[in-house]
């Protein structure tokens, strides 16, 4: 790699020339070794090698793909400022190896109409990282799952669509009058699908591990129940706004996943995102199992039994697993991989979710939901991928052209390596690891469950629109 001419987040990156990387360009569909060069913040020349010249590089090394975007992150600005402001969590989201993020409403006040988004914009405006930030619009006044939204007002304000995200669109014919006003703005409603008279006083997955360690039980039917309901709506609207679009967030469960592999079959315009906490842990975490989820199932499918197979290394009730929707069996880890595998599942999205220590670091049941997850989620991938369970570019593609597929091109340019273009990208180290710590994450929020383990896939830089927004420390030496 040669040396970084400009080093400060925000530079314009004047002269970069990686050679013998692996390239990864979803929406050309091709990866393969080769090289880039960035002149004056423009991708100049992605240049794909053959033959001898390509020798000695693969997948494991160096990986040069478009900057990842984030479908589904909590920047706590305004309202708990000491959690995440705008720009920690850019900074984080940067680490991370992404380049755009779209935000939730669910602020103080939230962002449901036209002053949260000015608010938002002008605090964007100031800042230093060429981050994207984007944003939801809440689908209800003050988010309080009763009124609509001004929906119009936001659409003009900017909002890429529209959630109450923390909680469900509560009331199906608020959710039906969203779909409706939402296909006639071009905009989709990003639904979290719960339904609340199953989950009330919940605190882990419905299942063995829960019933063991006495923690108030969270059904997988709860997911399940509210996608029904929501498939049922969006069905419905149909007739009279076809371009009605409905996007479900963090789906967690296998029967969640098969109600909506037979509506994309039946060819209702339905997306949906996982997690990456949702595919590669499980709630053996929560009784100090550390193993990844894919570990955790036999060779016919079925949940191993951590109390007997020795897999419990950590002290259990670690209250930063607590997460909505929680923690699920490997089975459903399962479900999860092979939705993102056979494209149920069309992206992967973080769910940020930073905490204090004031409202983490208490007893598990009484914890804040939540995981700060923008900075591992590129790790927690790569580690299926390492384990041959995930193929690198199914991997990539699900933070980008997996998002755009759900945004459109509100999200901007950035599914591909396109000679021409200014540079978004993301170049990280798949060989190299990082410790998650305290001091390692950018984000305000340390309420990680992998914290003190080592994570693949080091981010070495993140360009955004010709700039950097993430240069790591290796790289002066
Ligand atoms: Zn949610």
């Amino acid at each position: 790699m040669s040396a970084v001419a400009a080093t400060s987040v925000g530079q314009p990156v004047a002269d970069l020339e990686l050679s013998r990387a692996w390239l990864v360009d979803p929406a050309g569909g091709r990866e393969g070794p080769g090289e880039i060069i960035v002149t004056n913040g423009v991708l100049e020349a992605v240049n794909w090698l053959e033959g001898d010249e390509a020798a000695g590089v693969d997948e494991r090394g160096v990986v040069v793909a478009p900057a990842f975007t984030d479908l589904h992150a909590h920047f706590r600005e305004p309202g708990n400022e000491a959690a995440e402001t705008i720009a920690t969590g850019t900074a984080a989201a940067a680490h991370g190896g992404f380049g755009t993020v779209c935000l939730m409403p669910n602020t103080d006040p939230p962002v449901d109409g036209r002053e949260g988004m000015a608010r938002l914009d002008s605090v964007v405006a100031g800042l230093s990282s060429p981050v994207r930030v984007l944003a939801y619009g809440a689908v209800t006044a003050r988010s309080a799952g009763e009124e609509l939204a001004p929906l119009g007002e936001l659409a003009d304000a900017g909002v890429v669509g529209y959630s109450d995200d923390g909680s469900p669109v509560r009331s199906a014919a608020v959710l039906r009058s969203a779909l409706l006003y939402g296909g006639m703005l071009g905009l989709p409603v990003v639904d979290h699908p719960e339904d609340l008279g199953l989950t009330s006083g919940a605190e882990a997955h419905e299942g063995l591990v829960a019933t063991v360690l006495g923690l108030r039980g969270w059904p997988a039917a709860a997911e399940a129940a509210a996608v029904g309901r929501d498939l049922a709506v969006l069905a419905d609207v149909l007739a009279d706004e076809p371009r009605a679009r409905l996007h479900l967030t963090h789906v967690s469960t296998a029967p969640a996943l098969d109600l909506i592999r037979s509506a994309k079959a039946a060819r209702l315009p339905v997306t949906c995102d996982i997690a990456p906490h949702h595919l590669a842990l499980s709630d053996e975490w929560l009784a100090g199992s550390r193993r990844w989820a894919w570990e955790a199932v036999d060779s016919v499918g079925r949940a191993r039994d951590p109390w007997t197979d020795g897999s419990l290394v950590a002290a259990p009730f670690d209250s930063s697993l607590r997460v909505n929707p929680p923690l699920r069996s490997p089975e459903d880890a399962a479900a999860c991989l092979a939705a993102l595998l056979d494209g149920t599942a069309d992206a992967v999205a973080t769910d940020h979710a930073p905490h204090t220590s004031v409202d983490k670091d208490v007893e598990f049941g009484l914890a804040a939901n939540g995981i700060s997850g923008i900075e591992t989620a590129l790790g927690l991938l790569i580690a299926g991928v390492d384990a041959g369970r995930l193929p690198l570019l199914r991997a990539i593609e699900a933070m980008t052209l997996g998002a755009s597929r759900v945004l459109g091109d509100r999200i901007g340019p950035g599914s591909g390596l396109v000679e021409g273009e200014q540079a978004t990208l993301v170049v990280f180290d798949r060989a190299d690891s990082w410790e998650v710590s305290p001091t390692n994450l950018l984000s305000l929020g340390k309420n990680s469950p992998l914290l003190g383990l080592e994570l693949p896939g080091r981010v070495l830089l993140t360009i955004v629109d010709g700039q950097f927004a993430y240069r790591d420390r290796s790289l002066d030496a």
